[in-house]
């Protein structure tokens, strides 16, 4: 990261170097601005550090969906199950939740979905044309994405999550368990059938490929500073980022802190629902076994996929708080979830991360302009969906700073909807 000194002004400073950051620098500095990025951290060492890597153009199903509630008591009673509230968190989560449950009624769904396939759709050619010219592009590898079932009739493609891929033409199949140990050689004889998403693509290594982004957005000109950022003030002629070592200067600020992005965002009279829905992975070094493409587990609601370094196992929705510590049990519990799968496989050296998903209740961000502040973008609140969405959302960015209007309607993702 750059010096804190020599601080001219920009025509953009953003806040945050996750995966949405990088690629809306790149992207504004490819159409010709000046652009500053500040994070705590190196790129890519949030959220998008230790994600499941799946780059589906096809992410279409929100989070809530009509009936959820009816499975919700069961996962919570279950320590091990993919859902779990830390003790004293549930009164500061109820409002959350009950949003969260209203958004997944059947009049809100369908648009839910077209507005998240819109930022999703085309993501693999998205990155590879961001990564054309360097040779991280092969960390995106073609993959479908596979849905593995233990009980065959439970792959029912009339139920609702396909009922919603369908009918926005997602390419999908239902194979046998026969086909399925075809593509996948080391899974268990315990899984009778899959539904199968196709056209997809996984990254082998997701901070790898977004530090890669930031490598370009440099070669472009931008400025990564390394610093903490503690207020945005709008002053005469653009804006002050306060850090806390020294100030910088914009014309325009995004912000694209990630879960972190609502605080900074209070002092301009929001308070959004946006919840660290805290994931967790446990990544296994010298595994034994291989996998071939991102492959769920539809029992334990988890994804396994082969990465650079090893098999990684990601999942769990934790809700705790932003600054709680991290619960490491529940990244070794996928432990059992990768035994199931492939009963080969060596757990032994199994290493924990957790990240913090920024969850909105609707399962869509906030991006473009922020209302009622000038010069201020929101690009932040991708949930489960940002490694995937991040390409068209920085395209957005850039077309918002650029003066051109963007190829897709940004309603479903004003800042303003939680008002
Ligand atoms: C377990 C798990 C699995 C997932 N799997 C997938 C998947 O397979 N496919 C998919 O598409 N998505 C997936 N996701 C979601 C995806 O990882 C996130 O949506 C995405 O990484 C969010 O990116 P971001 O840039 O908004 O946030 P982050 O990566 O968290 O970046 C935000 C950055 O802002 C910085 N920051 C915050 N506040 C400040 C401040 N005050 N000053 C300076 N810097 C600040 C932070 O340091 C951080 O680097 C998964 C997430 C998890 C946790």
């Amino acid at each position: 990261m750059g010096s804190h000194k020599s601080q001219k002004q920009s025509d953009v400073i953003i806040i945050g170097a996750g995966i949405i950051g990088v690629s809306s620098a790149l992207q504004l500095a490819e159409r010709g601005l000046s652009v500053t990025v500040i994070d705590r951290q190196p790129p890519c060492e949030g959220a998008s550090f230790g994600n499941a890597g799946v780059i589906s153009p096809w992410s279409c199903v929100p989070q809530s969906v009509p009936g959820l509630w009816r499975r919700i008591p069961k996962w919570l009673i279950d320590p091990e199950g993919p859902i779990f509230i830390r003790k004293g968190y549930a009164a500061s989560f109820l409002p959350w939740a009950l949003r969260f449950l209203a958004a997944g009624k059947a009049d809100k769904v369908d648009g839910i979905g077209d507005a998240m396939m819109a930022l999703s759709r085309n993501s693999p050619s998205h990155y590879r044309a961001l990564l054309s010219d360097r040779t991280e592009v092969e960390l995106i590898q073609d993959s479908v994405y596979v849905f593995a079932y233990k009980q065959a009739e439970q792959a029912n493609l009339d139920h609702f999550g396909w009922k919603m891929r369908r009918q926005r033409d997602v390419p999908l199949s239902l194979i046998s368990a026969g086909a399925l140990k075809e593509r996948e050689p080391d899974i268990s004889d315990a899984y009778q059938a899959a539904i199968l998403i196709h056209e997809q693509a996984r990254a082998l290594n997701p901070s790898a490929l977004g530090k890669a982004v930031a490598e370009k957005a440099k070669a472009h000109g931008v400025q990564f500073i390394q610093a903490e950022t503690k207020a945005l003030k709008s002053e005469a002629g653009g804006w002050l980022v306060e850090c806390q070592d020294s100030d910088f200067r914009a014309n325009n600020i995004v912000l694209a802190a990630g879960v972190w992005s609502a605080s900074l965002l209070r002092p301009f009279g929001y308070k959004l629902p946006l919840e660290a829905e805290r994931g967790y992975h446990l990544l296994c070094r010298n595994p034994g076994v291989t996998i071939h493409n991102s492959l769920m587990d539809v029992e334990h609601m988890c994804v396994a996929s082969q990465m650079q370094a090893g098999i990684r196992i990601a999942g769990t929705a934790e809700f705790a708080g932003i600054e709680a510590d991290a619960d490491n049990r529940r990244a070794f519990i996928f432990k059992k979830a990768l035994k199931n799968l492939f009963p080969a496989i060596n757990t032994e050296q199994a290493e924990p991360w957790m990240g913090r998903r920024p969850t909105f209740p609707d399962s869509l961000p906030c991006i473009g302009p922020v209302d009622g502040v000038d010069g201020l973008f929101a690009a932040f609140g991708h949930g489960h969906f940002g490694l995937s969405q991040a390409p068209t959302t920085g395209r957005i960015i850039a077309d918002c700073l650029t003066g051109t209007t963007p190829d897709i309607d940004l309603t479903p993702y004003r800042t303003d909807r939680f008002k």
